[in-house]
C-alpha cells in the first residue's frame, strides 16, 4: 500500500505520522513544494520578534525525526496533476523535471494561501513586493523575505494591513523588534473574531505599547514614497466617514486572511463548498475514489453550525490524523470544531470558543451574552489579574453556546477557554459549568473559577428567580 500526502505542513504530516504509527509497514511519501516539512508557521511571529532565536527552532520535528518515523519526504517537489482513474500523481521536481508517482491512497493537504486584497500597488506588472518592503505572510519563504527586509533595510516603521490574530501578533513582534507600527483595520474594531467589547481591550493593549491603531480604515493603495519622507513606502487609506488617511513607513505587511488552495483537487474533479474549500465527509473523504483531504484546504464541520471554513492549525492536525487513519482502512470521524482560538497581544491574551450572538441567531438559537470580571486567582495572593469573561448561552434551553475571555497572558486564558470548549463539546448548560470539579489553591485559582463565576452571573441575569 503506497500512501501519498500532498503538503508537508500540519495536515499532510499529521496524516503521514498517523499512517506510519498505525502500520509501520505502510509505504508513505510526503510531497511538499518547499524544503520545510512540519514547520510551525504559527510560531513565525515569535521568530520575527527574536523571541525564538533561530528559524530551525520552529520545526515541530526535524527532517531526521520525520524520516526516522518512516516516511519518505519529497521536498521542493510540486504536485501538478492527479490522474484519478490511474491513481497517479504528476509532480515537478526542483530541477524542473517531471515524474509520475503511483498511489493507492492520496491525502490532499495543500492548505491555504494568503489573500491578496484589491489594494493598488499589490497586483499587476509593477506590483510592489518583498524587495520593496511589501510582504504577505504565510510560509517559511515569506518569513525569510520579511527577515531579509528587517535585517538588510533596517526599517524604522511598518504599516500592518489587517488586525486579525496574525496582524496583531505581528504588531507585537515588530514593536518588540523596535519598529514604530501603525495597524489599519477596515472593520470597526481590532480582532473581529471576538465581540467589540473585548476588541476594545485588545485595542487598548496595542495602544499602550505604542501601536497606532486605525480602525474603520480601508487601505486603498500602497506606493513608493518620494525620497526624504519618513518612510520609503506610502499607504493611502480612507475612513468610514470618507476622510483620507496617509502614512509613510519603511515596510508594509498585508495580513487580511487566507483562502483555501484547491486548484489541484478541483482540477481532479473534487467538489468545492463554502469559501471554495474542498468538500469532505467526516472521514475526510473527498468523494473522488481513494482521495482524502484535510486542513486549511477543506471545509470544516463545526459542531454547532455545520459546514464552515475555519482554517486553524489545531483543526488541520486533527483532520490530518483522521485522514491518516482512514487511508489505511480505518473508520475514524472528525468530531468537529468549535473554532476555539487564543492569541497573545503583548502582555494580554484574548480567546474564544463556540458562538457569538450573530452566529448563534441564524443557527436557530436564542443567544444572550453577559459579561463578568473575576480574578484569575485569590486577589490576596500577589500577582493576581482580572479576567473579562463573556458568556453566550441559549435563553430557551440554557445551553452554553460560546465563551470569550480577555486577560493577562499569565492568567491561564487559553486553558480557561478550553474548559468552555470542553463543556460546549459535551452540550452542557451554562448552569452545569458551576458543577464542574475544577482545581483550587489561592496562588493559582479560586474556589469558584473565573469561568464558573461568569457562568453563575449568566444564570443570575438571564433566569432570575
Ligand atoms: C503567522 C501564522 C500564525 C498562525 N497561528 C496559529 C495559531 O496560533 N493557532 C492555530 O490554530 N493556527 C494558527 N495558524 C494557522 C495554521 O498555521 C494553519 O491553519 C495550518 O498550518 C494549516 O495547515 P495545513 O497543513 O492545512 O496547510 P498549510 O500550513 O497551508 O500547508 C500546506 C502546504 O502544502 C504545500 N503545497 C500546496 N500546494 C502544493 C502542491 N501542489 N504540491 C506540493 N506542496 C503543496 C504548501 O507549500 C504548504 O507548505 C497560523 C498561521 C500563520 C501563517
Amino acid at each position: 500500500m503506497h500512501v501519498v500526502m500532498i503538503g508537508g505542513s500540519d495536515a499532510g504530516i499529521s496524516a503521514a505520522l498517523r499512517a506510519r504509527e498505525l502500520d509501520p509497514a505502510a509505504d508513505v511519501t510526503v510531497v511538499l513544494e518547499d524544503a520545510y516539512p512540519n514547520f510551525s508557521i504559527c510560531g513565525i511571529p515569535y521568530y520575527v520578534s527574536g523571541e525564538v532565536a533561530h528559524w530551525r527552532n520552529l520545526a515541530h520535528r526535524t527532517l531526521a525525526d520525520l524520516e526516522a518515523a518512516g516516511m519518505r519526504l519529497r521536498t521542493d517537489t510540486t504536485a501538478r496533476r492527479i490522474d484519478v482513474p490511474g491513481r497517479k500523481l504528476l509532480v515537478t521536481t526542483a530541477d524542473g523535471g517531471e515524474e509520475v508517482l503511483g498511489y493507492d491512497k492520496l491525502v490532499v493537504g495543500t492548505g491555504a494561501v494568503p489573500v491578496r486584497p484589491p489594494i493598488g500597488g499589490l497586483a499587476g506588472p509593477d506590483a510592489l513586493g518583498p524587495a520593496d518592503g511589501v510582504h504577505l505572510l504565510h510560509s517559511m519563504g515569506d518569513t525569510f523575505a520579511v527577515m531579509r527586509t528587517l535585517e538588510q533595510a533596517a526599517p524604522a516603521s511598518a504599516v500592518i494591513v489587517g488586525a486579525g490574530y496574525i496582524g496583531l501578533e505581528m504588531a507585537d513582534a515588530l514593536t518588540v523588534r523596535g519598529l514604530r507600527v501603525t495597524q489599519m483595520e477596515q472593520l470597526g474594531e481590532v480582532l473581529p473574531t471576538v465581540d467589540p467589547q473585548l476588541g476594545t481591550l485588545v485595542h487598548a493593549e496595542l495602544a499602550a505599547h505604542g501601536v497606532e491603531v486605525l480602525t474603520g480604515t480601508t487601505v486603498q493603495a500602497i506606493s513608493t514614497a518620494s525620497p526624504g519622507g519618513p518612510g520609503r513606502l506610502q499607504v493611502k487609506a480612507v475612513t468610514a466617514d470618507a476622510t483620507s488617511v496617509t502614512r509613510q513607513a519603511d515596510m508594509v505587511l498585508v495580513v487580511v486572511g487566507v483562502r483555501p488552495e484547491t486548484a489541484l483537487a478541483a482540477d481532479a474533479g473534487a467538489t468545492l463548498g463554502v469559501k471554495g474549500a474542498i468538500v469532505v465527509d467526516p472521514m475526510m473523504r473527498t468523494g473522488l475514489p481513494d482521495i482524502f483531504a484535510a486542513g486549511d484546504c477543506v471545509i470544516t464541520h463545526h459542531r454547532l453550525l455545520g459546514q464552515v471554513y475555519l482554517p486553524l492549525g489545531t483543526t488541520a492536525h486533527k483532520q490530518g490524523r483522521v485522514a491518516g487513519e482512514n487511508v489505511l482502512g480505518g473508520n475514524r470521524q472528525f468530531a468537529g470544531s468549535l473554532g476555539t482560538q487564543v492569541v497573545k497581544i503583548f502582555d494580554q491574551a484574548a480567546a474564544r470558543t463556540g458562538l457569538r450572538e450573530h452566529e448563534a441567531t441564524p443557527a436557530g438559537y436564542a443567544p444572550v451574552t453577559t459579561e463578568t470580571t473575576a480574578d484569575d486567582h485569590k486577589a490576596y495572593y500577589p500577582g493576581s489579574h482580572r479576567i473579562t469573561v463573556r458568556v453566550t448561552g441559549d435563553q430557551a434551553t440554557g445551553q452554553l453556546l460560546g465563551m470569550q475571555l480577555f486577560g493577562h497572558k499569565n492568567a491561564e486564558i487559553a486553558k480557561r477557554v478550553d474548559i468552555a470548549a470542553t463543556a460546549i463539546y459535551h452540550g452542557m448548560t451554562v448552569d452545569a459549568v458551576s458543577d464542574l470539579d475544577l482545581s483550587y489553591t489561592p496562588p493559582l485559582g479560586s474556589p469558584w473559577d473565573a469561568v464558573q463565576m461568569a457562568a453563575q452571573a449568566w444564570v443570575r441575569q438571564t433566569h432570575p428567580r
